[in-house]
């Protein structure tokens, strides 16, 4: 039984390895998805059938309670809430790793040696600070916390010390493991860190935070790995770490920001005071004269945002984009990366309504392309838009790389009113003579705008 376990965690972490590979391209990322999902039933597999397991009820338990609470979230949860629904998931995971780190602990206690008392602790204190922070993260996207970042004087100061004492409890604890009370109090800390650690972050950061948290879920599970002697676990937790790592860095670049600056530059809180290059009048244009412009364009992209998801709008720019291509335009979609509320966020949405992947572009295929673009139409997108971020150094975005689609000769923003994108900035492409403001829901504007397509 031991040999047919050790299998299934060799079979289960290859199938891992070729799943994260495949998560790297839309086109084979549900495959990628399904085969790490099935390397996970065999590791479970594997699991079950160790000698060590001495009583299978609680087990059966915890596996039903946690198939019930993940099956409501994949089937309530609406694609929009994915970024909480995430959350959760790092917070219930972390939350594993942290129960295995008490227990192990509260069971050996002063008889472990310090190599195992170091796995302990990096697997106490990461999971403990993902639990909260993911938590936190949840309350922060769902509004059930103000989004914006929470600052107060010395925030700093104190997440820094907090970090620095639980630090040195932890290296005590390896030299003298049997001091419970501050193995306890390592948790609480660790806890606690969570919370703070995420207070000052806007929600607009939000993303890179819960793919840090990712990233710290996996270093507990590593952790926890090397604590209870787990291969599958040591292998696992590593791949989920550095993947989470390279994703928030990737994040970071698309924006154009460093992970220092989001963690500690409370992003948010500068933008409401920030001067933007805003000038003119905003023009509205009627469905009738947008729907001529693209029926006789030679080239039309589209530019979804966050507007798109919320909207659910997917499946009707499907059917307009089917729509003109039969008449001849050329149809493209402009995918920025980090357009909606996570990384992929547009590719999972667009691929939902079959969406052609040879039909995306990413930004640096796309933006040489707008100059001979006839009309780009922007579907809620917003802040990866926003010219500011290219041409006003003074922008808090400044430097984020943007979709010019103010270089097309038309451009439509698609929009319900005059919301601001989720920087809280304004938008000078919005004030530009050559963009018109299509006002509505994102979904029913563009099933308007197909049926007048149908007409014109
Ligand atoms: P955005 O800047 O948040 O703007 C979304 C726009 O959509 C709003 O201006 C809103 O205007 C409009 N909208 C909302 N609901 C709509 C509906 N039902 N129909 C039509 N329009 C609707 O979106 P974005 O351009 O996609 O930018 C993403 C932001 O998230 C960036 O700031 C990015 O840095 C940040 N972020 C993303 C990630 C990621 O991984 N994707 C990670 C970190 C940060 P109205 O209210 O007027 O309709």
């Amino acid at each position: 039984m031991m040999y047919f376990s050790e299998l299934t965690y060799l079979v289960a972490s290859i199938l891992f390895i070729f799943g994260l590979k495949a998560l790297s391209h839309p086109d084979t990322a549900r495959r990628g998805m399904n085969l790490a999902a099935f390397g996970m039933l065999l590791a479970i597999i594997g699991t079950l059938v160790r000698h060590e397991i001495v009583r299978y009820e609680w087990i059966v338990a915890g596996l039903v309670l946690g198939s019930v609470i993940g099956a409501a979230m994949a089937i309530w949860m609406p694609m929009t809430a994915m970024p909480e629904r995430t959350a959760l998931s790092h917070a219930f995971g972390a939350l594993a790793a942290t129960l295995v780190g008490i227990s192990e602990y509260y069971r050996h206690g002063a008889e472990l040696g310090a190599f195992t008392m170091t796995a302990l602790g990096f697997e106490v204190m990461f999971g403990g600070i993902t639990v909260t922070g993911s938590l936190m993260a949840f309350a922060k996207l769902g509004d059930l916390v103000r989004g914006t970042p929470i600052t107060y004087k010395g925030q700093n100061i104190l997440n820094m010390s907090l970090f620095v004492l639980t630090a040195a409890i932890f290296i005590y604890l390896i030299f003298v493991p049997s001091a419970s009370w501050l193995f306890y109090l390592m948790v609480g800390f660790a806890f606690l860190f969570g919370v703070l650690l995420v207070l000052p972050i806007g929600a607009a950061d939000m993303p890179v935070v819960m793919s840090l948290m990712n990233s710290y879920a996996g270093l507990a599970s590593a952790a926890t790995g090397f604590a209870i002697s787990n291969n599958v676990l040591i292998i696992a937790g590593t791949l989920d770490g550095f993947s989470g790592f390279i994703l928030s860095v990737l994040m970071c670049k698309a924006m154009n920001r460093s992970i220092t600056n989001v963690l500690f530059g409370a992003f948010g809180a500068v933008s409401t005071s920030s001067t933007s290059q805003a000038e003119g009048e905003m023009r509205e244009v009627h469905i009738e004269d947008v729907a001529i412009q693209m029926a006789y364009a030679r080239q039309v992209v589209f530019v979804p945002g966050y507007g798109l998801a919320t909207a659910q709008a997917q499946h009707a720019v499907r059917e307009l984009g089917d729509l003109l291509e039969s008449r001849g335009v050329t149809v493209k979609y402009a995918i920025h990366p980090v357009a909606g509320r996570m990384p992929g966020h547009m590719n999972v949405l667009l691929a939902e309504a079959d969406v052609p992947y040879s039909s995306l572009y990413e930004l640096e295929q796309i933006n040489p392309d707008f100059p001979s673009t006839d009309v780009a139409i922007v579907i809620g997108a917003n802040d990866v838009v926003n010219p500011d971020a290219r041409d006003n150094p003074n922008s808090p975005i400044a430097g984020m790389p943007i979709l010019e689609v103010d270089k097309a000769r038309f451009v439509i923003v698609l929009k319900r009113g005059k919301g601001k994108g989720f920087s809280g900035l304004e938008n000078p492409l919005f004030f530009k003579a050559n963009t018109g403001m299509l006002y509505g829901d994102a979904k029913s504007s563009l099933s308007n705008l197909t049926h007048a397509v149908q007409q014109a």
